[in-house]
Protein backbone atom coordinates (compact mmCIF):
# COMPACT_ATOMS: atom_id res chain seq x y z
CA UNK A 1 0.00 0.00 0.00
CA UNK A 2 0.94 3.73 -0.97
CA UNK A 3 1.75 6.38 2.20
CA UNK A 4 -0.28 9.13 2.10
CA UNK A 5 1.01 12.52 2.77
CA UNK A 6 -1.11 15.91 3.94
CA UNK A 7 -0.01 19.05 1.64
CA UNK A 8 -0.37 21.74 4.65
CA UNK A 9 1.45 23.92 6.32
CA UNK A 10 -1.35 24.75 8.28
CA UNK A 11 -0.69 23.49 11.96
CA UNK A 12 -4.12 23.68 12.68
CA UNK A 13 -5.17 21.36 10.12
CA UNK A 14 -2.01 18.94 10.61
CA UNK A 15 -3.15 18.71 13.97
CA UNK A 16 -6.87 17.51 13.33
CA UNK A 17 -5.31 15.29 10.19
CA UNK A 18 -3.21 13.47 12.09
CA UNK A 19 -1.56 12.82 8.67
CA UNK A 20 2.41 12.95 7.95
CA UNK A 21 3.02 16.33 5.90
CA UNK A 22 4.46 15.92 2.13
CA UNK A 23 8.20 15.31 2.64
CA UNK A 24 10.28 18.39 2.11
CA UNK A 25 6.81 20.56 1.48
CA UNK A 26 8.60 23.85 2.94
CA UNK A 27 10.80 24.42 0.41
CA UNK A 28 8.31 23.91 -2.41
CA UNK A 29 6.59 26.91 -4.16
CA UNK A 30 2.95 27.53 -2.86
CA UNK A 31 0.39 26.23 -4.92
CA UNK A 32 -1.86 29.10 -6.33
CA UNK A 33 -5.43 29.19 -4.78
CA UNK A 34 -7.13 30.77 -8.01
CA UNK A 35 -10.45 28.49 -7.59
CA UNK A 36 -14.07 29.74 -7.18
CA UNK A 37 -15.23 26.63 -5.07
CA UNK A 38 -13.75 24.63 -2.17
CA UNK A 39 -13.59 21.72 -5.12
CA UNK A 40 -11.60 23.87 -7.09
CA UNK A 41 -8.93 24.82 -4.49
CA UNK A 42 -8.73 21.20 -3.06
CA UNK A 43 -7.86 19.75 -6.25
CA UNK A 44 -5.70 22.19 -7.61
CA UNK A 45 -3.39 21.84 -4.60
CA UNK A 46 -3.91 17.72 -4.10
CA UNK A 47 -2.53 17.62 -8.01
CA UNK A 48 0.09 20.44 -8.33
CA UNK A 49 1.66 18.77 -4.84
CA UNK A 50 1.13 15.32 -5.87
CA UNK A 51 3.74 15.55 -8.55
CA UNK A 52 7.11 16.16 -6.22
CA UNK A 53 5.96 12.34 -4.46
CA UNK A 54 4.94 8.91 -5.97
CA UNK A 55 2.55 8.12 -2.86
CA UNK A 56 -0.99 9.38 -2.51
CA UNK A 57 -0.96 13.28 -1.37
CA UNK A 58 -4.73 14.77 -0.11
CA UNK A 59 -4.85 18.70 0.39
CA UNK A 60 -8.01 20.15 1.54
CA UNK A 61 -9.57 23.65 0.84
CA UNK A 62 -12.00 24.56 3.61
CA UNK A 63 -13.87 27.49 5.33
CA UNK A 64 -16.73 29.18 6.97
CA UNK A 65 -20.03 29.75 4.91
CA UNK A 66 -22.63 31.81 6.56
CA UNK A 67 -25.93 31.91 5.18
CA UNK A 68 -27.15 35.96 5.39
CA UNK A 69 -23.87 36.43 3.97
CA UNK A 70 -25.12 34.50 0.89
CA UNK A 71 -21.75 31.72 2.01
CA UNK A 72 -18.95 34.48 2.50
CA UNK A 73 -16.46 34.16 3.51
CA UNK A 74 -16.11 30.62 1.54
CA UNK A 75 -13.47 30.45 0.00
CA UNK A 76 -11.95 33.30 1.08
CA UNK A 77 -12.08 32.35 4.57
CA UNK A 78 -8.14 32.43 5.11
CA UNK A 79 -8.13 35.86 3.44
CA UNK A 80 -11.33 37.69 4.34
CA UNK A 81 -9.97 40.71 6.06
CA UNK A 82 -6.71 40.72 3.68
CA UNK A 83 -4.19 38.76 1.72
CA UNK A 84 -2.33 38.34 5.55
CA UNK A 85 -4.62 38.69 7.43
CA UNK A 86 -4.76 36.80 11.36
CA UNK A 87 -7.72 35.07 12.52
CA UNK A 88 -8.05 37.73 14.74
CA UNK A 89 -8.69 40.15 11.89
CA UNK A 90 -11.13 37.96 10.04
CA UNK A 91 -13.20 36.97 13.17
CA UNK A 92 -13.66 40.75 13.70
CA UNK A 93 -15.00 41.08 10.36
CA UNK A 94 -17.00 38.55 10.43
CA UNK A 95 -18.98 39.86 12.68
CA UNK A 96 -18.55 43.68 11.98
CA UNK A 97 -20.40 41.95 8.85
CA UNK A 98 -23.24 40.51 10.69
CA UNK A 99 -23.73 42.90 13.03
CA UNK A 100 -27.52 43.56 13.57
CA UNK A 101 -28.10 40.81 11.90
CA UNK A 102 -30.95 37.83 13.46
CA UNK A 103 -29.80 34.40 10.96
CA UNK A 104 -26.70 33.23 12.45
CA UNK A 105 -26.67 30.47 10.52
CA UNK A 106 -23.13 29.17 9.27
CA UNK A 107 -21.43 25.76 8.20
CA UNK A 108 -17.76 24.71 8.23
CA UNK A 109 -17.33 23.12 5.05
CA UNK A 110 -14.13 20.99 3.95
CA UNK A 111 -13.14 19.31 0.77
CA UNK A 112 -10.44 17.12 0.63
CA UNK A 113 -8.83 15.97 -2.52
CA UNK A 114 -6.70 12.80 -3.27
CA UNK A 115 -4.34 12.98 -5.97
CA UNK A 116 -1.30 10.78 -7.29
CA UNK A 117 1.51 11.82 -9.18
CA UNK A 118 -0.28 15.22 -10.68
CA UNK A 119 -3.93 13.26 -11.26
CA UNK A 120 -6.87 13.46 -9.22
CA UNK A 121 -7.87 10.37 -7.69
CA UNK A 122 -11.24 11.95 -6.16
CA UNK A 123 -12.87 14.30 -3.55
CA UNK A 124 -14.68 14.11 -0.38
CA UNK A 125 -16.86 16.77 1.56
CA UNK A 126 -17.61 17.12 5.04
CA UNK A 127 -19.86 19.90 6.72
CA UNK A 128 -20.68 20.29 10.17
CA UNK A 129 -23.42 23.00 10.99
CA UNK A 130 -23.67 26.00 13.61
CA UNK A 131 -24.13 29.04 14.62
CA UNK A 132 -22.44 32.61 14.81
CA UNK A 133 -21.46 34.31 18.04
CA UNK A 134 -21.69 37.63 18.27
CA UNK A 135 -18.39 37.65 20.34
CA UNK A 136 -15.77 34.99 20.21
CA UNK A 137 -15.80 32.10 22.90
CA UNK A 138 -13.47 30.47 24.52
CA UNK A 139 -9.20 30.34 23.13
CA UNK A 140 -9.09 26.50 21.58
CA UNK A 141 -9.19 25.57 17.97
CA UNK A 142 -7.50 28.06 14.79
CA UNK A 143 -9.83 30.20 12.72
CA UNK A 144 -13.00 30.98 13.53
CA UNK A 145 -13.88 27.79 15.66
CA UNK A 146 -14.37 30.81 18.76
CA UNK A 147 -17.24 32.08 16.65
CA UNK A 148 -18.80 29.30 15.57
CA UNK A 149 -21.14 27.85 18.10
CA UNK A 150 -22.07 24.06 17.97
CA UNK A 151 -25.87 23.15 18.91
CA UNK A 152 -24.97 19.92 19.71
CA UNK A 153 -22.10 21.23 21.95
CA UNK A 154 -23.80 23.81 23.98
CA UNK A 155 -20.80 25.53 23.18
CA UNK A 156 -18.14 26.97 20.58
CA UNK A 157 -16.06 24.68 18.92
CA UNK A 158 -13.27 27.17 20.84
CA UNK A 159 -14.11 25.71 24.16
CA UNK A 160 -13.72 21.89 23.28
CA UNK A 161 -11.06 20.08 23.17
CA UNK A 162 -9.59 19.37 19.95
CA UNK A 163 -10.66 15.44 20.21
CA UNK A 164 -14.26 16.59 20.94
CA UNK A 165 -14.12 18.69 17.65
CA UNK A 166 -13.02 15.92 15.86
CA UNK A 167 -16.12 13.99 16.51
CA UNK A 168 -18.40 15.91 14.50
CA UNK A 169 -16.00 18.19 12.25
CA UNK A 170 -16.56 18.90 8.88
CA UNK A 171 -12.32 18.03 8.30
CA UNK A 172 -13.00 14.67 10.33
CA UNK A 173 -15.67 13.57 7.86
CA UNK A 174 -14.33 14.44 5.09
CA UNK A 175 -11.27 12.66 6.16
CA UNK A 176 -13.00 9.85 7.29
CA UNK A 177 -14.84 9.49 3.64
CA UNK A 178 -11.13 9.79 2.17
CA UNK A 179 -10.09 7.13 4.75
CA UNK A 180 -13.08 4.11 3.85
CA UNK A 181 -12.08 4.78 0.18
CA UNK A 182 -8.83 4.13 0.56
CA UNK A 183 -9.23 1.27 2.11
CA UNK A 184 -11.25 0.09 -0.71
CA UNK A 185 -8.49 0.35 -2.86
CA UNK A 186 -6.68 -1.54 -0.26
CA UNK A 187 -8.52 -4.41 -0.33
CA UNK A 188 -8.59 -3.88 -4.45
CA UNK A 189 -5.11 -4.77 -4.39
CA UNK A 190 -3.74 -0.79 -4.74
CA UNK A 191 -6.14 -0.57 -7.85
CA UNK A 192 -8.41 3.05 -7.48
CA UNK A 193 -10.33 2.09 -10.85
CA UNK A 194 -12.55 -0.24 -9.11
CA UNK A 195 -13.09 1.17 -6.26
CA UNK A 196 -16.50 2.49 -4.55
P1 LIG B 1 -7.60 27.19 3.36
O1 LIG B 1 -6.28 26.94 4.00
O2 LIG B 1 -7.53 27.99 2.11
O3 LIG B 1 -8.40 25.94 3.22
O4 LIG B 1 -8.39 28.14 4.38
C1 LIG B 1 -9.04 27.62 5.47
C2 LIG B 1 -9.51 28.76 6.38
O5 LIG B 1 -10.89 28.52 6.73
C3 LIG B 1 -8.75 28.77 7.70
O6 LIG B 1 -7.65 29.63 7.66
C4 LIG B 1 -9.81 29.24 8.69
O7 LIG B 1 -9.90 30.64 8.65
C5 LIG B 1 -11.09 28.67 8.11
N1 LIG B 1 -11.34 27.32 8.69
C6 LIG B 1 -11.32 26.14 8.02
N2 LIG B 1 -11.57 25.11 8.85
C7 LIG B 1 -11.74 25.65 10.07
C8 LIG B 1 -12.00 25.09 11.36
O8 LIG B 1 -12.08 23.87 11.56
N3 LIG B 1 -12.12 25.97 12.36
C9 LIG B 1 -12.01 27.31 12.19
N4 LIG B 1 -11.73 27.89 11.03
C10 LIG B 1 -11.61 27.07 9.96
Amino acid sequence: MKKLYGATTNSGKLREFGAEPLPGLAAIAPCEETGQTFEDNAIQKAVYYSGFTTEYVFADDSGLAVDALGGAPGVFSARYAGADATDEANNRLVLESMAGIADRRARFISVIALALQGQLVKTFRGEVEGELLNAARGTGGFGYDPLFYYPGFGCSFGEVPLARKQTVSHRARALAAMREYLKGIEANDGDPGSAA
